[in-house]
């Protein structure tokens, strides 16, 4: 197989958090989890994009369970690294979840506003039940008391990118876990 091309914003990384191998077999444990929680059972898969994008197509083609996908949009007013308070939920699902097993999906659970947020909604849509799974767990950054049932990886208090997570749109490609060396966060003046 030919070598991929390493991506120039790997440079921009101070130091690697989680690496893109550590993720790949996260990712297959996380799915035999699930695969196990499901058996038997139908599953609807609800991933919270863009930032699960990435998160969600690996675990996917790793669930042999029968299930359906769809996306939901949240989104906080940030500027950068700071989202402020509550979320606006863009509720444009397509699937009908009343009576479903519902499995939501994102890629980090910081003070869990996000994630309280849409678990309510599909609560309040019937669903038969609501299970969260998210690579990242930052748990000191808890605003809101929020526990997903499965975790790829609990990390310290620092703001990540790659693998789905941006900062201001950007490093979404990088294969692993970083922090960004803090010239990069500066704000452009
Ligand atoms: P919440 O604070 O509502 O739990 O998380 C809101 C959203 O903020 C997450 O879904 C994620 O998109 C974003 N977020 C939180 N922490 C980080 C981080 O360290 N890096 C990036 N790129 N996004 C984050
Ligand atoms: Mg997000």
């Amino acid at each position: 197989m030919a070598l991929r091309k390493p991506i120039p914003e790997l440079k921009h990384l101070d130091h690697v958090l989680v690496s893109e191998t550590a993720i790949k077999r996260r990712v297959r444990e996380l799915a035999e989890q699930i695969n196990r929680a499901y058996r038997g059972k139908d599953l609807t898969v609800i991933a919270i994009v863009n930032g699960a994008l990435i998160f969600t197509a690996d675990l996917l083609r790793k669930l042999s369970t029968p299930l359906r996908l769809d996306c939901i949009r949240a989104s906080s007013y940030h500027t950068g690294m700071q989202a402020a308070g509550k979320p606006v939920i863009v509720d444009n699902l397509k699937l009908d979840i009343a009576g479903h097993h519902v499995l939501l999906v994102d890629d980090i659970l910081d003070t869990g506003n996000t994630l309280s947020a849409v678990r309510e909604l599909l609560v309040a849509k019937h669903a038969a039940s609501v299970k969260t799974c998210v690579l990242l767990d930052k748990k000191a950054r808890r605003i809101v008391p929020f526990e997903a049932e499965y975790v790829g990886f609990e990390i310290p208090n620092e703001f990540v990118v790659g693998y789905g997570l941006d900062f201001n749109e950007r490093y979404r490609n990088i294969p692993c876990i970083g922090v960004l060396k803090s010239k990069y966060y500066a704000p452009k003046l």
